[in-house]
């Protein structure tokens, strides 16, 4: 297959309803895309850039254009009117230092690459990723209501256990944790709840920490900063709730390393963090011989980013339900139509490509800008 082009897209997006976590409030969502066309079939691929107040990710506007001129400047290297690399072989060509800026934009790449790969083969991501079950548990995120409001709050993890979610990740902060979680197990004795700190808590906190092992949570993620594996590893030595890590995950050997401190017994692992598709599956191995539970976790993506999300979720490694809940329900205008989901489960397409269907006339409506980059001769 040759390349002939790579377009840029941003497109303005917002979401339905603002959703706060410890530090930033998720309400707009600039998002890029880079479209590869080809002699045979084009390809879409999503950059999840979209970071929280203390995670590593970046905005949009961090890495376009710069970055994104340099990887795609890297994946082509060489290959003027040549065949397009292999999407397994595009995170490494694209990723330089490995800033995960860097990795954003690569993930981005190679979905658009697998996608062109893909539907010119006629072949599903769940059949080359060798997902054997086509129906995959699904997970839901509940934000910090306004006002630290608990009534909102009970309203939201019931609608979200209504929507079918097989869990519920419930975003806490200092000063937001003993009452919400306390609030929310009372209501609801069986749900299988996750507390969310997006690395707000300070070291000192871990005494007051210690105590959310009354609401049997599945995991405490991420209370601590995203660099500090000792305090993390320290805390799961001190509690029964088992410890997971996000923010602190932003590469393959960055994951090796907190497995191996004993820092976390569950990963959320993000495609988009990390490189992509392959760079996922190697840290979910890693996590698996580890006996470190996976899940597939989310950037409020599009229907694109999230059909990919969850063909990754369907392989083994994953044993906890992801964020791959239906971007209809957040999203004020998705530009991809998402798979199907029914009550707690998303079911995997056999179509050629990665799963969505590009909505056209929702993406003329936000895109704000479009440019090419060309390779022809
Ligand atoms: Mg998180």
């Amino acid at each position: 297959m040759r390349v002939e082009a790579v377009e840029v897209l941003v497109a303005q997006l917002s979401l339905r309803t603002p959703v706060r976590s410890a530090g930033v409030t998720h309400a707009d969502k600039a998002t890029l895309f880079f479209r590869v066309l080809t002699d045979e079939e084009p390809g879409w691929g999503e950059c999840s850039a979209y970071p929280d107040a203390r995670s590593p990710d970046p905005t949009v506007e961090a890495i376009e254009p710069t970055t994104v001129d340099r990887a795609i400047a890297r994946l082509f290297a060489g290959s003027i009117g040549a065949t397009l690399p292999p999407a397994e072989s595009v995170a490494g060509l694209c990723v330089g230092a490995g800033s995960v800026g860097e990795q954003s934009v690569a993930g981005a790449l190679e979905m658009a690459v697998l996608d062109a790969e893909l539907r010119s083969a006629s072949r599903s991501l769940a059949s080359l990723l060798g997902v054997a079950h086509r129906e995959v548990a699904v997970g839901d995120v509940v934000g910090i209501p306004p006002e630290h409001d608990l009534g909102t709050l009970v309203d939201a993890v019931g609608a979200a256990l209504d929507g079918g979610a097989q869990r519920v990740r419930v975003k806490i902060e200092p000063g937001w944790d003993h009452a919400p979680l306390s609030t929310v197990r009372e209501r609801f004795a069986d749900a299988v709840l996750q507390a969310d700190a997006n690395g707000s808590f300070a070291p000192g906190a871990a005494t007051g920490l210690r105590g959310l092992d009354a609401y049997g949570l599945a995991c405490l993620e991420q209370p601590f900063a995203a660099e500090d594996l000792q305090s993390h590893r320290a805390l799961a030595e001190s509690m029964s709730t088992p410890i997971a890590l996000d923010e602190s995950l932003w590469s393959l050997a960055r994951v090796r390393d907190a497995v191996l401190a004993g820092a976390c017994s569950v990963a959320c692992l993000k495609p988009g963090r990390l490189g992509g598709v392959f760079a996922t599956i190697a840290a979910a191995e890693a996590c698996a011989e580890a006996g470190v539970e996976c899940f597939v976790g989310g950037f409020f993506e599009t229907g694109l980013g999230r059909s990919v999300n969850a063909a990754v979720a369907g392989r083994a490694e994953f044993s906890l339900p992801g964020d791959l809940g239906d971007p209809d329900r957040y999203l004020a205008a998705n530009p991809f139509a998402y798979l199907s989901q029914e009550g707690g489960t998303v079911r995997l397409s056999d179509a050629p490509g990665l799963g969505a269907e590009l909505r056209s006339d929702v993406l003329a409506v936000h895109r704000t800008s479009v440019r090419r980059v060309d390779f022809g001769s």
